[in-house]
């Protein structure tokens, strides 16, 4: 490389990492507008928990259920999940438990979250006590396959990329 294209390089490079540090940057709305479809109790002070749980089960068409936001207790032990959230069911009502997450991260955590929560409605993901079934196959809970090898995790984390994306679109704007 000469000098010359040296110098355009670095400059090129230059008014990249400029736009990256100081170009439009996306935040969470202040006011948020979706159909209410389903009844969301959001029990912790996040308020956009709620907005995103709400935004999320539109975007997978899901209405009608009642889904319950808490902060995971930190003396409680997530078993081998995402680590940052995990959902319960019993069966009438869905359970989230998040850890204190900052909105981004929440829209990803909750995007994942939401998916097994249509894992759940749909019947293809049963919890019993001692196992696990999914599309029909048995997982023993004592011998499960390595969480991203469960196969209702590795769908997981595949259908969560778009509906993160959807939700980002609705809930984030660039800042004036
Ligand atoms: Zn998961």
């Amino acid at each position: 490389m000469n000098k010359r294209t040296t110098i355009i390089v670095v400059a090129v490079l230059l008014a990249l990492l400029a736009l990256i540090l100081f170009g439009p940057r996306k935040v969470f709305k202040e006011n948020i507008e979706y159909d209410i479809r389903n009844i969301v109790v959001n029990q912790t002070n996040h308020d956009y928990y709620e907005d995103i749980v709400n935004v999320g089960l539109n975007e997978l068409c899901i209405e009608g259920e009642v889904v319950l936001i808490q902060f995971h207790r930190a003396d409680e032990e997530i078993e081998g999940l995402d680590l940052r959230g995990a959902i319960f069911t019993n069966g009438q009502q869905y359970l989230i438990n998040l850890y204190d997450l900052k909105q981004r991260e929440a829209i990803e955590v909750i995007a994942h979250e939401l998916i097994h929560l249509e894992q759940y409605r749909s019947k293809r993901l049963v919890g019993t006590k001692d196992t696990i079934f999914f599309e029909g196959v048995g997982y023993k809970k004592g011998q499960l396959p390595a969480y991203r090898k469960r196969p209702w995790e590795a769908e997981a984390f595949r259908r969560q990329v778009p509906l993160q994306k959807a939700i980002q679109d609705i809930v984030l704007e660039y800042k004036e």
